[in-house]
Order: C-alpha cells, then sequence, then structure tokens
C-alpha cells in the first residue's frame, strides 16, 4: 500500500537521538530544545516559540495564557480536527461553529464579521454574545491542511472586538500568507503541531510562537508546572506541558530538512492539481490568493451530485494499493459538539464528504504519484 503521509527520519534523527543518550539529556532540559525553538522561531518569522508536549497542548496553553476561562466562547471553523475544538473545551470554554470559505477551506471571514456585528454586544471586558450572555473571548482561524486562513480581516476583526486571535497553525509550517511566514501574520499567537503525520515531526509535540515576549514568557512558566526557583514553589495553576529533548532531537533534525519537505509537498498538491484538472468529475483542493499552501495533505474533490462516487473512488483505490482517505468530520455533527452554537454551514456541510486524501509523503516517488493519477483515471472513466 502506498501510504497517506508517513515520516522521513533518514537524516540526522538517529544521531541527534543517540547525542541526548550519551548525555543522558533525555527529558524536558537540553540543548536540542533550545535549538529546535530557535529553529521554529527563524521559520515562522515570529520572536519567540515556546515548543510543547503536542499541538493540543500548546493550543490550550496559548488559549489560557491569553485569557480563555471557562464559560467564555471561542470563535473557530467547524472544519478542523478535533484538537482545535478540544483545546477550547479544555479551558472550560465553549467552541462557537462558523462556516469555511469554498475557495480556501479556512474560516468564512464574512460570516464571521457579519455574526459578530449582528450577535455581539459591547461589554467592560470583552464583547458579549448576546443571545446566550456569555463572553466571547478569542478567534481561532485554522490553517486548513497548511493553508493559511485570511489573517488580515481576522485580525482586524479581533482588534475591532478588543479579543486575540490564536491561530492553529498545526500543519502551516512553512506556508505564508502574503508573502508572510506563518508566525508573523498579527495572530496574538500561532500554534504548530510535530506530531508524526505532519510534515515536520517530533515523533509528537508542538510549538506556540508569538511577536509578543512577555506572552511567551507566560506560557513557558505555565508549561513547566509554575515553578518560581529551584525550590518546590509554585506561584499558580500550572500545567506539565514541555516539550523533552529527545523530542526536540528529533524535530531539529527535520527542521534541518524543512523547505525540502515543503517542496516535496507543494509537488505532490500540483501534481494532484494538474491530475483533477484534466480528469472529469474530480476538483483541486483549493489556493486562495493570499496564500502558499505547506499542503500538508493532498488529493481530490469529487464533483457535486457524485456522492456515491465518493466511497466507490476510496474503495477502489485501496484496492489498487493507494492509501486514499476521508477527510476531518465537522465539528457540529461530532458527540462531544454536537450541541454548541454553530452558524450555517452550507459549504463545509456539502464539502467534507467529498474530499479524497491521497499519498503525498515527503518521500513518495514521481512514479508512486503517477500510479495514483492513474488509478483516478481509470476509476473515474469507467
Ligand atoms: C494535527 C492537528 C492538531 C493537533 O496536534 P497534535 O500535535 O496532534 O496534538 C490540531 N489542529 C489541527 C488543525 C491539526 O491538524
Amino acid at each position: 500500500m502506498i501510504p497517506l503521509a508517513v515520516p522521513d527520519v533518514t537524516g540526522n534523527e538517529a544521531a541527534y537521538l543517540q547525542e541526548c543518550i550519551n548525555s543522558s539529556y533525555v527529558s524536558s532540559v537540553g540543548p536540542f530544545v533550545d535549538r529546535f525553538e530557535s529553529m521554529v522561531t527563524e521559520a515562522s518569522g515570529a520572536a519567540g516559540a515556546v515548543a510543547v508536549s503536542a499541538g493540543t497542548t500548546g493550543l490550550h496553553l496559548a488559549l489560557h495564557s491569553l485569557g480563555v476561562r471557562p464559560g467564555d466562547l471561542v470563535a473557530l471553523p467547524s472544519l478542523t480536527f478535533i484538537a482545535s475544538a478540544n483545546a477550547i473545551a479544555h479551558c472550560g470554554a465553549q467552541p462557537w461553529l462558523f462556516d469555511v470559505d469554498p475557495d480556501s477551506w479556512t474560516v468564512d471571514v464574512e460570516q464571521l464579521a457579519a455574526v459578530f456585528r449582528r450577535d455581539l454586544q459591547a461589554a467592560p471586558n470583552r464583547p458579549v454574545h448576546r443571545p446566550t450572555q456569555r463572553p466571547l473571548a478569542a478567534i481561532m482561524p485554522v490553517h486548513t491542511l497548511g493553508h493559511p486562513a485570511d489573517m488580515d480581516p481576522i485580525v482586524a476583526l479581533g482588534r475591532e472586538f478588543g479579543i486575540p486571535v490564536i491561530a492553529d497553525a498545526a500543519a502551516a509550517l512553512g506556508a505564508r500568507y502574503k508573502q508572510r511566514p506563518t508566525g508573523a501574520t498579527g495572530a496574538a499567537a500561532t500554534v504548530f503541531s510535530f506530531n508524526g503525520n505532519k510534515t515536520v515531526t517530533a515523533g509528537g509535540g508542538g510549538a506556540i510562537v508569538s511577536a509578543d515576549k512577555d506572552l511567551l514568557q507566560r506560557a513557558r512558566h505555565l508549561s513547566t508546572t509554575a515553578r518560581v526557583g529551584v525550590e518546590y514553589d509554585h506561584d499558580e495553576v500550572g500545567f506539565n506541558y514541555r516539550m523533552t529533548n529527545l523530542q526536540a532531537a528529533v524535530g531539529c533534525a527535520q527542521m534541518e530538512r524543512l523547505d525540502r519537505f515543503i517542496q516535496r509537498k507543494r509537488h505532490c498538491q500540483a501534481v494532484y492539481r494538474e491530475a483533477a484538472r484534466a480528469i472529469d468529475g474530480v476538483d483541486t483542493f483549493p489556493e486562495g490568493p493570499w496564500a502558499e499552501s505547506a499542503c500538508w495533505f493532498s488529493g481530490v474533490v469529487v464533483q457535486r451530485g457524485r456522492p456515491s462516487k465518493v466511497a466507490d473512488l476510496r474503495a477502489a483505490l485501496r484496492a489498487d494499493g493507494i492509501d486514499a482517505r476521508p477527510f476531518w468530520k465537522p465539528m457540529h455533527l461530532q458527540r462531544p459538539y454536537a450541541s454548541v452554537l454553530v452558524e450555517t454551514q452550507s459549504v463545509t456541510n456539502e464539502l467534507w464528504t467529498r474530499i479524497v486524501t491521497l499519498p503525498c509523503s515527503t518521500s513518495i516517488t514521481d512514479s508512486e504519484l503517477n500510479h495514483v493519477v492513474a488509478a483516478i483515471r481509470r476509476r473515474l472513466d469507467q
């Protein structure tokens, strides 16, 4: 089976891990953690980075550090991985779900603005959602599949309503928004994931980046049990969310090859895009005019009105030894979030079932890509 996406750990990963063992720095303090943070800072265009244990814990810590508390609302697109919503729930807050724009699959900025103007009332600290009287504490755009959301109008909305923007950029390290790297888009915080299936992995891990050094300082403090000094003295309820030196060792070896990985991911998407243009019945993954996507996953979208084709195509490709998969089921259709606030989902509802993700490892060969394309053509031309 040609896999969907597997990590390429053929660089310095083994050597760096051996260094950790030799030095006995295997835990949450060590030179690779510092180096990893520098590399992520540099690649993201931010002022600094805090390396954490996962993308999910990074999101939770960023939300908490920016004041999201029990009972609050956080606005985000319904079409995302469940970790975005879970991080909000871990704060005791509630997701407020918006639709996506069909040309980028990122949050629908016009709906966001229109609904905010309709439903929010000004209050001393944060705007209040009139129908529920819950405060809106943050906006969380998601850089779907490594494709940046349209950040300028989102950051402007955040400023207008006096709330921070926390970007879920889990798979978007290496992407660009209007030529700017994803850590330099004006969000209060941007969070990356280094999970095993992401373009750059640390085995597992995450990072919060920001232009605000005080915020990073606070997040770092909270990530290490809010300990003060060397004795067992803690000044608030903290978390145990730091990345270990072992994870960072793998992460550093991966970061050394970031540009090549992104190039290869973009190449996969270009191949599938070209194929989808030529094959009747499928459309391409989108790329908005403001975006240079990191193309975490690639694939095709089965055209509307051919619902039975989706499952058929996936099954047929799998029978051909191609790991074709469905994509995220939206949050408003998930049991834990079945009763949260949800706006009209006209794009999301008709889109998500039609997405077919296809093999796109950074190590995939051109002949494997051609094999996938030929199989799609064969199945759809029947
Ligand atoms: C992968 C992913 C996450 C979660 O990251 P983990 O490191 O697996 O916790 C969050 N949001 C999105 C959009 C993701 O793709």
